[in-house]
Parts: structure tokens; sequence; C-alpha cells
């Protein structure tokens, strides 16, 4: 187990991530690097590559100590069992690309690929927040919203890997598009992208000195007495909770774990959108069985931690 060496990666819109994990554990590298621009499939290969290189040449390793598998995840609608990336918005891949074929042919090992939020809830469930439950929500608010579904004791991925899209239920509020092109989903409203939206439909940037009118202006504003801040604060923190409540009456999970940036401009933000689960969502689900809120606890390495469940077999596949 020790000498086994796994190498997982988090490609994102900015940046790259790689570890290199033992057998047990422990972490003996890791790196980032600027993702390259523009985000070719090849581009991303050789940065990996470069990564890998200095990982071998760091930790004193041969050449041909290969990792047993590598493994990515990845913002965007993927299939995990034909290693093939429909779209990622993110890195403005918009045709499929045949990403795990074409790494495995680079790096000569196995190779698999997973949704980035697919693997954060993976990773929360083994290593983090959520150690010990069979049935999980996870949900990331950030500049989006990600969402995972662990149910049964196994990562649920849908018919074609498109399953936890929480950002995208839809409707809250009212006439707002949505960056997939759908009607008022969730995440165009309560987002970092929602909040900051909310804010400059009623400020503008002149009128407050120039300030970016951004999250965390609008969680600055609220503070310091700002009513209508407030307001649309404490809407969010609704919508956010019954859109969560549906998602708790659907699927009965014994938690939920919300990370991203959003929640940590307020300490009671996570208790605010518990409060509201517990209030919408059928009562047998939040009352007969423990259920309970988590804050995400492996921020920003989430997707790696599950990548690497995923790599030693840890996960019922
Ligand atoms: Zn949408």
């Amino acid at each position: 187990m020790r000498d086994d060496l796994y190498c997982a990666v988090d490609i994102g819109g900015s940046k790259i991530l790689l570890l290199l994990i033992d057998g047990t554990g422990n972490v003996l590298f890791r790196e980032k690097a600027a993702t390259p621009r523009p985000e070719e499939p090849a581009a991303i290969i050789r940065t990996m590559e470069t990564l890998l290189q200095k990982a071998n040449s760091e930790c004193g390793l041969e050449a041909k100590s290969k990792p047993k598998g590598i493994g990515v995840c990845i913002a965007g609608f993927l299939d995990h069992n034909k290693g093939l990336v429909y779209q990622s918005p993110n890195l403005h891949w918009s045709e499929p690309v045949p990403f795990g074929e074409m790494m495995s042919k680079a790096f000569k090992c196995p190779v698999i690929i997973e949704n980035d939020a697919n693997a954060a809830v993976v990773g929360e469930v083994y290593f983090g927040a959520a150690k010990g439950h069979r049935d999980v929500i996870y949900i990331t608010i950030s500049t989006g919203i990600g969402g995972g579904l662990f149910l049964n004791g196994r990562l649920y991925r849908g018919s074609s890997g498109f399953a936890g899209e929480i950002g995208h239920i839809k409707p809250f509020g009212k006439g707002r598009t949505c960056n997939c092109s759908g009607n008022d989903c969730l995440e165009i409203w309560t987002s970092g992208t929602g909040l900051a939206l909310s804010a400059r439909s009623l400020w503008s940037e002149s009128d407050h000195g120039g300030d970016k009118l951004d999250t965390r202006w609008l969680f600055e504003q609220a503070e310091s007495g700002n009513t209508l801040a407030e307001e649309i604060i404490s809407q969010t923190i609704k919508n956010t909770g019954r859109g969560l409540a549906n998602l708790v009456t659907l699927f009965n999970p014994s938690c939920l774990v919300i990370g991203g940036g959003v929640a940590g401009n307020r300490s009671d933000y996570l208790a605010g959108v518990a409060e509201q689960i517990k209030k919408e969502a059928i009562k047998p689900s939040v009352e007969i069985t423990p259920f309970e809120v988590f804050p995400a606890e492996l921020e920003p390495e989430a997707g790696i931690w599950g990548m690497f469940a995923l790599l030693t077999g840890r996960v019922v596949d």
C-alpha cells in the first residue's frame, strides 16, 4: 500500500491542482499550476506532465515508478464510464473530448475522470464532514452552485453522469435567465453571481465610490444596517433552504454538506439554511431520524480526496 502511488488532479478554470498520494493516504507532493490558455485538452495534459515530472524529481522517484492510477475531476458534464467530457463551460469545451483516453495514452496508466462535485461528495464521505454516512447531499455555493449525491452507500451519477445539478433546480425568483439558459434556476438567484446580480439591480457602483458590488459587499452592507441588503441575503438563505428541503424530502439523507465561499460570509448562514430545510422538508425526514447540516471540511481539496477514494477502490462503483 505504502509503495503504491496515486495521482489525483483537480482541473479548474483558473488552476490545476495535482497531488501525489501513497496507498495509505500520505501526501508526497502537492502543486498548483495555472490552467493553460486557451484551455486545449493537449495543453492541459502537458501541464499535468510537467507537474508529474516535478513530483518525480522532488520525491526522488525513478521515472519508471508510475502512478498506479490517475484520477481527474473537472467541472462539467461528463461520462465517468466512457471517460468522455461532453461539455465543460469552465474550460470552454463545448464539443465532446475523450479526455480519459487521451490521458491514458499520454501517461500509460489507468485514468478515471469524474465531475468535480461528484468527486467532492465522495471526498467528504470518506475523509471529511460526512464520514460514516451512507446518504449524503453535497452542495457547493460560490460563483455557481454545484452538487453531488451519495445515495445508499454509492455515488449516484444518474443515467449519463449528469445527476446532482442542484444549482439548476427551478423556479426561484422571477425573470432571471441562468447561465445554463434556463429560467430562474436556484443558482442564478442564490450563488455569488446571483447575489451580485441582486445588488447591481438595486445599486450602482458609481453611487458607492466605485465599490465592486459583489457578494462580500452585500454582506458588509447588511452588517452595517442596510435593510434592503439584509432582505436580499435572508431571502437567499430561504431560497437555498427551500431548494435543499425539496432534496431532503426526495432523498431522505442523514446529512447535507455545504461548501463554497458564500456561506463563509456570515457565521449563521448555514444555521439559517438548516432552519429553513427543517421548516420545509417533509417532517419525518428531519424529525424522526437524525438529520444534520455540516460545513464542508476538505476544501479546496474535497474533489482530490474523492478521486483518491475512487482510485483506491474504497467506493462501491
Ligand atoms: Zn441554470
